[in-house]
């Protein structure tokens, strides 16, 4: 029985670009040889990559503007320190709008001094802070655009007078921005893009180069960009994976279509917590993200019912994260809205019987 993937992540990806991997796992490009046998200096692969990094800052509408795409290893997580190492010299702002945040803040003091401008933490971040000062002092604001977790997402970003720098790992390519109005943005693959192994980093050439520190070579965004993300050797499947995701969004019809298709997931699924009296949501009603709906039941009694329906639909990976608890529905770009629908009958089938 096909599932209906709600994970987190690593999470759901396009089946066709599934099935494309995979093929290019045991012949890429009708070559008689694996994707992941070959070398990365190959021209195969050297296309691969560059496709790649075009069709992000095609999607991003960030062609021709200075930018620069590139794929690199070690997480998100590792980019909480590399932004801090490259860009920060005295003092940054950051906004705590979650773990992740709090993460990037934590691997930031390491290096300098980091106010936290605004924070929901003590209200256990079910809201996004607003009517906070980014002063015009700092290297850079840091921000977290949807909190995976918590279920929140910044639906306006500030006007920041210092270069903006955002964690997209969770809703990068699932609605239309300024994107133009960043000047780093990173996101790890696992969550809307590829597989685990690769995170993307969209970097403002002209804000590079500016500490006075020495950094090491695989820390220097400068490095990878001057070497056209092609330093040591890339993560070879998850780019080629990405960028199969790439064009499976750019064929759909870019970000606007998957925005489109995300905001019926929205409304149907909030609408069902919203109506349903046996479910409540955990985030504040305007800052509710589009891509992790974090809920749970009224009455906990009805746990075990409720999960084994849930299991017996089909649907897996709903379990809230341990901070939140209760229910969590990641529904990233390559969750239909067919499953959306799986999970509302089965919350309205309990409505019915209770
Ligand atoms: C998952 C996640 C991360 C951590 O990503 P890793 O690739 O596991 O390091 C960071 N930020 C956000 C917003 C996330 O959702």
């Amino acid at each position: 029985m096909k599932k209906h993937n709600f994970s987190a992540g690593p999470s759901i990806l396009p089946r066709e670009v599934l099935l494309k991997s995979s093929e290019a796992i045991l012949d890429f490009n009708n070559s008689g040889l694996s994707l992941i046998e070959i070398s990365h200096r190959s021209k195969d692969f050297v296309d691969v990559m560059e496709k790649a990094r075009s069709l992000v800052l095609e999607l991003l509408n960030l062609d021709g503007k200075g930018y620069k795409v590139l794929f690199l290893q070690g997480g998100a997580s590792s980019q909480f320190l590399m932004v801090a190492l490259n860009l920060l010299e005295k003092k940054a702002g950051y906004l705590n709008t979650g773990t992740w945040s709090d993460k990037a803040i934590k691997e930031a003091q390491l290096f300098g001094d980091i106010h936290e401008v605004a924070s929901s933490k003590t209200s256990n971040y079910n809201h996004i802070p607003k009517g906070y000062k980014i002063a015009s002092d700092y290297d850079y604001f840091h921000c977290t655009s949807n909190n995976t977790i918590y279920g929140t997402q910044i639906k306006k970003f500030p006007n920041s007078p210092v270069p903006m720098i955002c964690d997209m790992s969770s809703d990068i390519f699932s609605r239309q921005l300024d994107f133009s109005k960043f000047d780093l943005i990173y996101a790890g693959a696992q969550k809307n893009m590829g597989p685990a192994g690769t995170t993307l980093v969209v970097v403002k050439e002209s804000i590079l180069g500016k500490v006075s520190r020495k950094i090491p070579s695989m820390m220097d965004y400068k490095l990878h960009s001057s070497k056209s993300s092609m330093f040591n050797t890339p993560p070879v499947f998850a780019v080629y994976t990405a960028m199969l995701t790439l064009e499976w969004i750019k064929n759909l019809g870019g970000i606007k279509a998957m925005e489109e298709l995300n905001k019926k997931k929205e409304i149907l699924m909030y609408s069902e917590i919203d109506l349903n009296p046996l479910f409540k949501g955990f985030s504040a009603k305007a800052d509710r993200s589009a891509m992790n709906v974090t809920f749970s039941l009224v009455d906990d009694h009805l746990k075990e019912t409720f999960d084994t329906m849930l299991k017996d639909a089909g649907i897996y990976g709903l379990n809230g994260h341990r901070s939140v608890g209760g229910y969590r529905a990641s529904m990233y770009n390559a969750l239909s809205i067919d499953s959306v629908k799986a999970l509302v009958e089965v919350m309205s089938e309990l409505e019915s019987k209770n």
